[in-house]
């Protein structure tokens, strides 16, 4: 693309979260779009890192349904020609006490409420479905039969391809450099590239998310935590069609990659920056492999997979996925700066929430009347007040510490 083509909606970011949007809007019949991207291809920076698992069963109705709709477009992709390599495998989630399993029963009720299929089934059900797993310890296991992995890369191609068919348009190597506004609301771009007129730009920006609302003029807290996880080298048993797993007390999740395991976990101390430390034209600084996390990972599911010996890795995925304060996605316009769309502050989820989020941004901005929960996620919260900046990081940082919190 040689010059910028003006454009109803111009996207910046193409991680999962913006192309995934672009794609929600080009199917909501918006395929005015222009999406831009400053790495040479889409989905390259904190996507390209994600461990790729989807899990629906969470707190609310609301965010189930949302995680919901992320797994019907993964399907409808995967009947595309560039496919998001879905494989819906399902997943078991395992407590380890009482209390935690008191906590299933309230997430059966709730996947009940939203109209998700989740069991709890028993030990020997569990065995069949994970063989390799020791679940005499469990005090409840759940069953998720349309939950699955993909390869996140492969989902942002999935999304470019499928939305550039129906109309958008992608812009690579182009960084967004300032925001021209008019009458106090949003009314181009200026990039490395050029300028481009607009009336909406959707910040999707991942960890440069806050620098992109600042050309703005908004202030949002907007904090990226470290997260990492490892990749065996190929273990006898380890098969494609394994479920994902999640055991909440051990706070760690996996699945199968490559005929290894992939672990990840949440440790109990992060470690978080302050977006206001780097530059806008980088990325956070580049994660350094904490070999002492990773191996506390790896001691703690011997617990229920005793037989696995300390195995080499093949992989380690790490990055600086984004956190809110009160752990809730910013999907919205903002009131204070008309046209400015916020799409992010995804707290972890950002490739498995993908599909919802862009419905949830459709509904935001095309609906009369988009209900109370989407309203709820408006960056209104964070703007119409101001901000105890050290504040904002701690409870960005706890949100990551607890996330299996009961
Ligand atoms: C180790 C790890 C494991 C994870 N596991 C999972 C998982 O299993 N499931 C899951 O759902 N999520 C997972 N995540 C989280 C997930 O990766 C993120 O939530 C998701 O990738 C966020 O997508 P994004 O599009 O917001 O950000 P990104 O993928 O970072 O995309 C943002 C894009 O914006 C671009 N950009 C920034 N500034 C500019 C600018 N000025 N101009 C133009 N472009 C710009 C960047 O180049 C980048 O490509 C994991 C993350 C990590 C690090």
């Amino acid at each position: 693309m040689s010059s910028l083509p003006s454009s109803e909606f111009i996207i910046v970011g193409g991680g999962a979260v913006g192309v995934g949007c672009a794609y929600a809007l080009a199917k909501a019949g918006r395929t005015d779009v222009l999406v831009l991207e400053r790495a040479d291809e889409v989905g390259s920076v904190t996507t390209s890192q994600g461990a790729g698992l989807c899990g629906q069963v969470r707190d609310s109705a609301e965010r189930i349904r949302l995680a919901m709709h992320s797994v019907a477009t993964f399907r409808e992709l995967q009947a595309s020609e560039v496919k998001p390599d879905w494989n819906e495998v399902g997943s078991v989630r395992v407590a380890l006490s009482p209390r935690r399993a008191e906590e299933f029963q309230r997430l059966k009720a709730a996947a009940d409420a939203a109209g998700l299929k989740a069991e709890l089934i028993d030990r020997a059900e569990a065995k069949r479905r994970w063989p390799l797993m020791d679940f005499s310890t469990a005090t409840s296991v759940l069953w998720c039969p349309s939950d699955g992995y993909m390869t996140p890369r492969c989902v942002a191609a999935s999304y470019r391809h499928n939305a550039a068919r129906l109309g958008v348009k992608f812009a690579t190597a182009t960084s967004l450099e300032g925001i021209q506004l008019r009458n106090g609301r949003v009314a181009g771009v200026r990039t490395n590239r050029g300028d481009a007129d607009c009336r909406y730009v959707v910040n999707s920006a991942g960890a440069n998310a806050y620098h992109v609302a600042r050309l703005a003029g908004l202030e949002l807290p907007i904090f990226p935590v470290r997260h990492e996880y490892y990749v065996t080298v190929p273990m006898a048993g380890l098969t494609p069609d394994l479920p994902c797993f999640r055991i909440p007390e051990l706070t760690l999740y996996g699945r199968v990659r490559d005929a290894g395991l992939l672990l990840g976990g949440w440790e109990p101390k992060s470690l978080s920056q302050d977006p206001r430390s780097y530059s806008p034209d980088n990325e956070p600084p580049p994660v350094v492999t904490d070999w002492p996390v990773l191996d506390s990972f790896e001691t703690s599911f011997r617990a229920l997979f005793p037989t696995a010996e300390p195995a080499k890795k093949s992989w380690v995925g790490k990055g600086w996925p984004t956190f809110t304060p009160d752990g809730r996605f910013l999907i919205g316009e903002s009131s204070r700066v008309p046209g400015f769309v916020m799409a992010g502050g995804c707290n972890a989820h950002g490739i498995s929430g993908s599909g919802g989020i862009g419905k949830l941004l459709v509904e935001s901005l095309l609906d009369p009347d988009p209900g109370e929960y989407v309203r709820s996620l408006s960056p209104d919260r964070f703007t119409e007040r101001s901000i105890d900046w050290s504040e904002a990081r701690r409870q960005a940082a706890h949100v990551y510490e607890t996330y299996y919190g009961v």
